[in-house]
């Protein structure tokens, strides 16, 4: 028997029993005449312990251990001299009868401790070792949980979880697609799905009603900040439901896991809010409501006095920062170059500091009753400081959205232990894209109109396509979207429609879709989902806004595994094998 316990779990009440360890040299460390090592393993440390006058044999062994050795220790529970209240194996220790290397080690890299002394890159070149860390055994073990909980609760609900294939028909849509060439299909390739969205529809026309899966998804996009190219989804769809019962249902699994998994309950219902509404009010489609702040529009309050900045503008914009009003010159001097940084991309900011004299950098323009109509429009109370942006109507609220995030953050109101979920509904069907000149699906292509806009979806009216709403909603919670679905389209007529629009021929719809469409002709049943990240949901439980720490080998932002050193040239003969040869060398030789 290699152990009879974890280096965690022994106690003041286990004192007197003889017992085997196993596990990793944290620390050693002598004073005077004692030898302590610090052994750990997945469930905590356990100090060991050996005087001088022990048996040469473990003082032998003591003394030529290194920094993560692999040892096997045996000995008795004793109570310590000086107890440490803070790890939960602190009133005991080992006291050493003998001792085994089981595997030396090289001295790694960097310290394997809570805090690290190693940078970034090395510590994703040695994953194996960051992973010995209790931060990221904490995260792993975090998203374990979650995925049981998951599991659990869909289960409870009939969901069944069935797998859906890897090696999938390209079609690229959204983002760009991964492609696996085929060797026994010369010059055919296979992508790697985005997600199982056609799969999970056609289980619907199958009849299996309700559907789940943990599931990795793949994405060849330009890495943003904190995203992935392989990342996981909890995938769900249901038949005969309404948007209302994907709510209540998923609202339900939030629910679950916050309460199995944080021990927090939530008695209301989540909040609700419409796209428009949380542009207007937020200037973002996934809003942090963990304070106020609350964007107020005041275009018609600001126009018509004679200040050209404003009157020319499409869309007036205003937050009041509550307690700023004592913000100095060069404070404020300072945010206007933060809202004009690219990132946020404002031309410049106008202020009201409503302090016991009313100051502002439109007093030239304005008179003080018309600076107090202002702050009226604004909501704003003695002591706040009213920031105001102005410019292309959707463009500004965005940089107003983000102006708030940041006075949210810099007031310390975006907090790590509240959380604050809501549903985004109503979103607009369809995205025009002026570069390409044609719309794209703002969801994706099989998320069905609203009913109340089926007219202006056939209709051939670009304004009145722009205006259609999608069945579809986002869950977010503290500013991240977590997830989103829609209702599906189930009619072929409308789904056809839905490829036109897109700018597909008949032909290219039915080479891209036409698995699908032909399914949808054998009595597809109505049916709806939703999909949640659920890297991004482990890391906002675990209160990180980072995700790579809750995936066991993540890529880097350039898409790469720097410890197994992938992507990877592969050799001739497979690339023979795979048809690629000829065209990598003419690339070669350009
Ligand atoms: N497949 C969608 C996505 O990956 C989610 C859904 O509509 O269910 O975003």
């Amino acid at each position: 028997m290699y152990r009879t316990n974890t280096c965690g779990e022994l106690r003041l009440s286990d004192a007197g029993k003889k017992v085997t360890l196993a596990g990793w040299v944290q620390r050693i460390r002598k004073m005077g005449s004692l030898n302590f090592v610090d052994l750990r393993d997945r469930y905590g440390i356990t100090q060991l312990v050996a005087d001088d006058s022990a048996d040469p044999k473990v003082l032998e062994v003591l003394n030529s251990l290194g920094r993560e050795f692999v040892i096997q220790a045996k000995g008795i529970v004793c109570e310590r001299q000086s107890k440490n209240p803070k790890m939960p194996t602190g009133d005991i220790e080992i006291k050493l009868e003998e001792i085994v290397v089981l595997n030396s080690a090289a001295t790694p890299p960097f310290t394997i401790e809570e805090q690290s002394d190693g940078g970034e890159d090395l510590r994703a070149k040695y994953r194996y070792l960051d992973l010995r860390r209790g931060p990221l055994q904490r995260a792993l073990k975090l998203r374990h949980q979650m995925a049981i909980e998951t599991r659990k609760y869909l289960d409870s609900k009939d969901f069944m979880e069935i797998e859906t294939p890897f090696l999938i028909k390209s079609t690229p849509e959204g983002a760009r697609d991964f492609v696996v060439p085929s060797r026994m299909n010369p010059g055919e390739f296979y992508a790697l799905p985005q997600s199982p969205q056609t799969f999970k529809q056609l289980l619907m026309v199958a009849g299996f009603d309700r559907y789940c899966q943990i599931v990795r998804c793949f994405r060849d996009e330009d890495l943003r900040a904190d995203r992935q190219p392989e990342f996981t989804q909890i995938d769900c769809e249901m038949s005969f439901v309404e948007r209302e019962d994907v709510l209540q249902m998923f609202e339900g699994l939030v629910k679950h896991l916050f309460k199995n998994v944080k021990g927090i309950e939530f008695n209301e219902p989540f909040e609700r809010i419409t796209y428009d509404e949380a542009m207007n009010y937020f200037g973002s489609d996934k809003p942090d409501l963990r304070f106020g702040m609350q964007m107020h529009e005041i275009t018609s309050v600001v126009q018509g006095h004679g200040f050209s900045v404003f009157d020319s503008a499409e869309y007036v914009g205003a937050i009041a920062v509550p307690g700023c009003a004592g913000y100095s010159r060069k404070q404020t001097d300072e945010l206007t170059e933060w809202v004009k940084r690219p990132q946020v991309g404002a031309k410049g900011l106008v202020f009201i500091k409503l302090g016991d004299e009313v100051k502002s950098s439109i007093d030239k323009f304005y008179t003080p009753e018309q600076i107090q109509e202002i702050a009226k429009a604004c909501d704003a109370q003695k002591g706040d400081l009213i920031l105001i942006l102005c410019g292309p109507k959707h463009k500004t609220q965005v940089a107003l959205g983000t102006l708030r995030l940041e006075m949210g953050a810099r007031l310390g109101l975006r907090k790590g232990d509240v959380f604050k979920p809501l549903w985004v509904t109503d979103f607009p069907l369809l995205e025009w894209d002026d570069e390409t000149q044609r719309f794209y699906a703002m969801h994706h292509p099989f998320t069905s109109p609203k009913p109340e806009d089926l007219d202006k979806f056939f209709s051939n009216d670009k304004e009145a396509l722009a205006q259609v709403k999608a069945n579809a909603y986002d869950i977010v919670l503290n500013g991240n979207e977590i997830g989103g679905g829609s209702i599906r389209i189930h009619d072929r007529k409308v789904q056809e429609r839905m490829f036109e629009i897109l700018g597909f021929t008949h032909e290219q719809a039915e080479y891209r879709f036409g698995f699908l469409m032909n399914a949808f002709k054998f009595g597809a049943p109505p049916h709806g989902g939703l999909a949640f990240g659920f890297d991004r949901l482990c890391a906002l439980f675990g209160g990180q806004e980072t995700i790579r720490d809750y995936i066991a080998f993540p890529k880097n932002n350039m898409g790469r595994d720097v410890m197994a050193e992938a992507p990877s040239v592969i050799d001739d003969a497979q690339m023979d094998e795979l048809f690629l040869k000829s065209t990598y060398k003419k690339e070669e030789t350009k």
